[in-house]
């Protein structure tokens, strides 16, 4: 066999693995609930599993993709599982995965306008459309490997509006220390912003949260007057909306006010709840997100497409540029002459891969309405799930708008942790552990369109049985 033949493989034989493939893969999406939702860790095993086919001369295609789809579908959490409760990783929308895969063949590079003109625009387009349902009437942005990628571009573009310098001088220039806002409900990815953007986690001040785990306003407000008294230099505030522990909303409008009061930057991380916009009979949690200076929003969670894919957009139309502008003598210049942008000096990453496919696709095939149908029903499950954990008294602990429910047993026995190692253990559903002021709680969250409240009686069903003392046999692996 020619080289040629290795990696392309004839028309026929191309055609008989895209037929297995699919065919695997429909079995697979027909079929995720007879899967456990969680797999056993035996971590010898899977090692073994991964190492044993022989790599000299390879396996050939089909034996190839039998090994890699038996690998994925007895050791993966199946977070496409309608039984999965867990950390928003959602279900991919079937267009979605289509998309996915004829990026892949296409193999379009982002990274010049010129190279990927229709790529390019239809990520254009979409950053604008994503700003108009979130409430800018200017907006830039660009599409990210995910959540923490876009955070990090808010923490850059905070310090090059602010300190105008920072691109040449870095932080040596600035001289005093720059600090940034947020509450100790933050998602870990900003600390790590700060840390890898020379700021340093000491630069950080985590501002306590309310009875409902959003930023108090109060200590917020007094934390960065104390800190200009004392000569450092506040520069940026983040509120989360949609907190990855209790799916709290920080008080946008009020935060909003006092970053208004001190020229600071505004950034709204709605990596999850960003995608209450899409619905016009919840966007009205999300008041205030339209006075932010740049958001987070993952489509890779809520939206339902399959990893890596989220937003950064800001208000600011040359921040960006000003950000990641850069020139060089190898990139392409066939579009000099034209009103667009490369990405690359748009953006953290260069190379990059056409993410934006997986929300255009989607959007043709069931349109903006299906999204909010999508979303609405889902909060409607959330508000089930809640309800249903009541009736049979559990106590509920966390008073959030989405779709995530904090619940204890409220009587003697398991303690919270047991409890959630059963579940998993059972390989009938996947929950976890969240502590809501020190205090373990369990955490269910709705992360699947597919799951019906049929689904959500059985979670319930479950979890009495639990609490009442059986134990359920290990079939899989916390
Ligand atoms: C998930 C999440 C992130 C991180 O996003 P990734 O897409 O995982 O990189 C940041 N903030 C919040 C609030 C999140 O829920």
């Amino acid at each position: 066999m020619n080289i040629h033949e290795k990696f392309d493989g004839s028309p026929q034989q191309r055609r008989e693995l895209w037929r297995l493939v699919t065919e695997q893969l429909d079995a697979f999406a027909s079929d995720t609930e007879s899967f456990p939702v969680a797999p056993l860790l035996e971590r010898e095993k899977i090692k073994k599993w991964v190492e044993q086919p022989e790599l000299d001369e390879g396996l050939g295609a089909e034996k190839a993709l039998d090994h890699v789809l038996q690998g994925m579908k007895t050791y993966t959490v199946h977070t496409t599982h309608p039984s999965y409760y867990g950390l928003f990783n959602p279900r991919a929308s079937f267009p979605s995965v289509l998309a996915d895969t004829i990026t892949a063949a296409f193999n379009p590079q982002m990274a010049a306008w010129s190279h990927a003109p229709f790529a390019n625009e239809v990520e254009s387009f979409l950053i604008g459309q994503l700003a108009g349902k979130l409430g800018y009437s200017n907006s830039d942005g660009v599409f990210t490997s995910g959540g923490a990628e876009a955070n990090q571009t808010a923490v850059l573009c905070a310090l090059n509006e602010h300190f105008p310098h920072y691109g040449q001088s870095g932080l040596m220039g600035i001289g005093k220390r720059p600090l940034l806002y947020c509450s100790t409900e933050v998602h870990h990815s900003v600390i790590k912003a700060a840390r890898s953007s020379g700021l340093g986690s000491e630069s950080v001040r985590q501002i306590p949260v309310d009875k409902s785990q959003r930023m108090d306003c109060i200590p917020l407000e007094n934390a960065i007057r104390e800190d200009i008294h004392k000569g450092h230099q506040p520069f940026m505030v983040i509120a989360t909306a949609g907190t990855t522990g209790t799916g709290s909303i920080d008080p946008l409008k009020d935060v909003g006010k006092i970053v208004d009061n001190y020229g600071l930057w505004f950034h709204v991380d709605a990596a999850y709840g960003g995608a209450l916009a899409l619905s016009s009979r919840h966007r009205h949690y999300l008041q205030g997100i339209e006075r932010s200076d740049s958001l987070t929003f993952d489509i890779h969670k809520w939206p339902s497409v399959p990893m890596g894919c989220s937003a950064f957009i800001t208000s600011h139309e040359q921040i960006l540029s000003k950000t990641f502008g850069t020139s060089t003598d190898y990139m392409p210049r066939d579009a000099s002459g034209l009103p667009v942008i490369d990405p690359f000096t748009h953006s953290i990453q260069w190379s990059r891969r056409f993410i934006g496919l997986k929300l255009y696709l989607s959007l043709l095939a069931f349109g903006w309405n299906g999204y909010q149908q999508m979303i609405d029903d889902m909060m409607d499950r959330g508000e089930y799930l809640g309800k249903t954990l009541r009736k049979a008294g559990w106590q509920i602990c966390n008073d959030a708008n989405l779709p995530v429910i904090c619940f204890t047993p409220g009587s003697e026995g398991k303690s919270v942790e047991q409890i959630c190692r059963e579940v998993v253990w059972s390989g009938k559903a996947w929950i976890s552990v969240y502590p809501i002021d020190g205090i373990p709680a369990l955490r269910a969250c709705i992360t699947n369109y597919l799951t019906s409240n049929t689904d959500v009686d059985k979670l319930v069903g479950l979890l009495e049985r639990i609490r009442k003392g059986e134990t359920l046999a290990p079939t899989s692996g916390a």
